[in-house]
């Protein structure tokens, strides 16, 4: 709450709000958004604002304020990496961040580049529409107002449009229901109370164990068994800060050379390098040491099945170790994908909370939800949960959405979501034909997700920057990719990921699967966020290959 404080006193020395002209509007106010604008106003001198519909900085983190919520990428890599006195000066409390010291940190970095002053909080976008005779966007919020610039530049996360599920009844429900992605400020009190859990992904996995301590009694209601591996988070120690100080310059350079961003090596051994003994010593040892490294400890887990199968089991059997009632462990060990193929959780003692007297697990595949009461939830087969509280943890509309949610209309008038009916199209995750100087920071088909997020932002918003820069310096006014680009970066982002074991989890929200409807494509880019970001450097160093520059 000193966040949410400190952000409101920000919103009250907001800019002056006179200013509608800019030369580029930024919308959003997380890592990227506050990253985008100090390079534009404060290394190009650009006249920039930064939109944001939330009271405060923080993205993603400003409203997944749910229990448990914490990074999965470990403290000293979800950071920016651009200021060497920024990366020196803050010190991580723990292991993985918790939601508040993710948003203290873009707090500090929002003071210490003294960017709220060019950020209008409470400012929620409803309309951007590209003006080709002006050469400008034309961008309307909620309160009314009317911006306009020359670039457009989305800084909007790839998990910020809350998924609640049409379960019929729930506007009957007599209790409270809540989403963990738009989650109260002031907390949400279980003391008590009877709570319902639907969900299981990466969200579920940290929110049921905190729930448990103070509910009367959590049920969780899992239609997707899922894999999760111990985070062991735990307070950072001097020797390891000690450690950092002296090694930043080296986990920095691995952070950007490595496929997905962490400051750790995917090993380069197969599974069928090592004898089944030592595979095991290996698991066991990754388990141990906890976190998104047990991914990397074969460089073939998420290129081939049998590889991956021998992950999976490794973790199926933890399950049916740690829990204690033999049909609750069957129900979490049934799970139907390769590991990893969906974005893997990790846990602070996940599966340990079913062995609580006041946590029970509901396998809502087998008897799926049919309807949310006045008093509860009911399944297909007429059972009736009583619940005071439901938590939807149930995810996002991911990618797309939060970029459709702001009714971007490019070159006569055509709507982003008319342009991506059959799912996004663009060029490197970052442009859209009929969308001149519109950029989408970490957008569809883009690594993104795939990569730790700070890293993937980084290189994004330093790309647009020099983009931009150089359009300046040689005086070009608009810079918009072609179909043809589309065309080739859609095959490379399909190749990719059919490369992969990554499309085997057919229920995933990288596909789209978890929104109805929803066209089902492969959304981020596999390729590798290294591979990438030689892609786009090279693209840039021949003139913008795939751009047309005007
Ligand atoms: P998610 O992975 O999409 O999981 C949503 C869960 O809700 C799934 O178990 C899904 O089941 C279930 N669900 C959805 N609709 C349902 C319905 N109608 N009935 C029953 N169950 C339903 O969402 P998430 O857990 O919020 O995570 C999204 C992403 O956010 C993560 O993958 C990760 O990238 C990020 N995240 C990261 C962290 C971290 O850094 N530690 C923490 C939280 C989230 P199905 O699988 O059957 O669809």
């Amino acid at each position: 709450m000193a966040t949410a404080k400190a952000a409101k006193k920000g919103a009250r020395r907001a800019p002056a709000r006179k200013q509608q002209a800019f030369d580029a509007i930024i919308v959003g106010a997380g890592f990227s958004g506050l990253y985008q604008l100090h390079c534009l106003r404060d290394r190009l001198d650009l006249s920039a604002v930064v939109l944001e519909a939330g009271d405060g900085v923080g993205g993603t983190w400003y409203w997944n304020l749910y229990p448990g919520a914490r990074c999965d990428s470990e403290s000293h890599s979800y950071c920016f990496t651009f200021d060497d006195k920024l990366l020196s000066e803050w010190q991580w409390s723990e292991r993985y961040p918790g939601h508040a010291e993710v948003r203290r940190y873009l707090d500090h970095v929002a003071d210490r580049f003294d960017l709220k002053r060019s950020i209008r909080f409470g400012t929620r976008v409803t309309g951007a529409t590209y003006d080709e005779a002006a050469n400008r966007w034309q961008v309307t919020t909620e309160g009314g107002d009317k911006l306009t610039a020359k670039f457009l530049i989305t800084a909007v996360g790839c998990l910020s449009t809350a998924n609640v599920p049409a379960i019929p009844g729930l506007h009957s429900f007599k209790g409270r229901w809540v989403h963990t992605g738009q989650w109260p400020h002031e907390g949400v009190d279980f003391t008590g109370k009877r709570v319902g859990q639907i969900g299981t992904g990466s969200t579920g996995i940290q929110s049921a164990p905190v729930i448990a301590e103070t509910a009367k009694h959590l049920t969780v209601f899992q239609r997707t068994a899922n894999y999760s591996v111990p985070a062991r988070n735990a307070p950072l120690t001097p020797e390891f800060r000690h450690y950092l100080r002296e090694n930043y310059p080296e986990l920095v350079r691995i952070m950007r050379k490595t496929p997905n961003g962490h400051p750790f090596v995917i090993e380069r051994r197969l599974v069928a390098d090592v004898t089944p003994v030592e595979r095991q010593a290996i698991y066991e040892a990754a388990w141990e040491k906890g976190g998104l490294q047990f991914r990397a400890t074969f460089h073939d887990l998420l290129l081939d099945k049998a590889a991956n199968d021998t992950a999976a089991e490794f973790i199926k059997n933890k399950i049916r170790t740690i829990v204690k009632d033999k049909a609750t462990a069957e129900k979490l060990a049934d799970i139907d994908h390769p590991y990893a193929a969906k974005r893997p959780p990790i846990d602070t003692d996940y599966f340990e909370a079913f062995n609580r007297d006041n946590v029970t697990l509901v396998d809502v595949r087998a008897d799926p939800i049919e309807a949310i009461t006045p008093g509860g939830l009911r399944t297909r087969s007429g059972k009736e949960y009583p619940l005071d509280i439901i938590v939807f943890a149930t995810g996002f509309d991911a990618m797309t959405g939060p970029l459709l949610a702001l009714n971007i209309r490019g070159r006569e008038g055509l709507a982003l979501a008319d342009a991506w009916k059959a799912g996004p199209r663009n060029y490197l995750g970052l442009q859209v034909a009929g969308f001149p100087n519109l950029f989408t920071i970490t957008g569809p088909g883009s690594p993104s997700v795939l990569c730790n997020m700070p890293v993937a932002i980084e290189q994004h918003v330093e790309w647009i920057t020099d983009c931009i820069a150089e359009m300046r310096a040689k005086r070009l006014q608009r810079i918009e990719t072609t179909d043809a680009a589309m065309d080739g970066w859609v095959q490379e982002v399909n190749r990719a990921a059919n490369a992969t074991l990554l499309p085997q989890a057919h229920h995933s929200w990288y596909l789209g699967a978890n929104v109805p409807g929803k066209p089902r494509v492969f959304m981020p880019y596999a390729g590798g966020m290294a591979r990438y970001r030689d892609l786009c450097a090279g693209i840039a160093a021949r003139g913008y290959e795939g751009f047309v520059l005007s």
